[in-house]
């Protein structure tokens, strides 16, 4: 486990402790980025945070306020399956209680009941998420724009074989205008449960889609320090990314 801690803390609206899962196996597509723009973000905010990564064999760390989770192979999904399993019931506890948490692609399938991957293996998922994944011979790749009614128009690009089917315990992230999504068929992005985010989008998704970002560190700040103190933000760059997003073709 390695810490990054930031701002000295006087004048802060206080510590926001962010842990991003898995990055040795699980950060593709530069999903990295994620936990940068939370980061800044968080000091745009007012807040110091402090940046955690837990890889396989790490212990755990404790008061974990964001948990950021990215994509990765197969390969790299078979590397943290037993570790993951041994963490199952700590993230179950997380998540009930309401702890913010983006997860994209490859930890999405596995924050599910499985993922049977095309090549035969099925690697159990730690089951939050009432969704389940089948590897298929149709890759899913290109820009994606998804229409949702909790973050507005969110753009980000999708790569990947397995196929999610929602079950009735959790609701879809938004409707695909672009590109595919959970699956070939019915035209939904992502999940939603508790305060998780799940979602196939890359990019990284966070710099081109910050209402995402301030709704983890909106929960966050809430239910460590009882309420969200905003600060003041600098969007341009975000608005830049926006811009060239949405003038990029399938
Ligand atoms: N390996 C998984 C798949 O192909 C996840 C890919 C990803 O995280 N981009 O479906």
């Amino acid at each position: 486990m390695t810490a990054e801690s930031t701002g000295s803390g006087s004048g802060s609206k206080g510590t926001i402790r962010v842990v991003q899962l898995y990055p040795r196996d699980m950060n593709i597509y530069g999903d990295w980025g994620n936990a940068l723009v939370v980061r800044q973000r968080l000091k745009w905010h007012g807040y110091t945070p402090e940046l955690l990564e837990y890889n396989v064999g790490d212990e755990f760390p404790e008061d974990v306020d964001i948990l950021l989770g990215g994509g990765g192979q197969d390969s790299g999904q078979l590397v943290i399956q037993d570790d993951l399993q041994s963490r199952a019931d700590l993230l179950t506890g997380l998540a009930e209680d309401g702890a913010p948490m983006l997860l994209i692609c490859g930890l999405y399938q596995l924050f599910g009941k499985f993922f049977k991957t095309r090549s035969g293996p099925v690697i159990p998922g730690v089951g939050i998420l009432d969704v389940e994944t089948h590897g298929t011979d149709e890759r899913l790749i290109g820009n994606v724009k998804v229409l949702t009614e909790e973050f507005g128009e969110v753009l980000g690009y999708e790569n990947h074989s397995g196929q999610t089917t929602l079950g009735s315990g959790v609701r879809p992230l938004g409707t695909v205008a672009k590109g595919t999504g959970n699956n070939s068929s019915d035209g939904h992005e992502g999940a939603r449960y508790r305060n998780i985010v799940a979602s196939y989008l890359h990019g990284s998704l966070l710099p081109k889609n910050p209402a995402i970002s301030d709704f983890l560190i909106r929960t966050a700040a809430e239910r460590k320090y009882g309420a969200f103190i905003p600060g003041t933000p600098d969007d341009h760059y975000a608005v830049l990314a926006r811009e060239h997003a949405a003038r990029r073709p399938r």
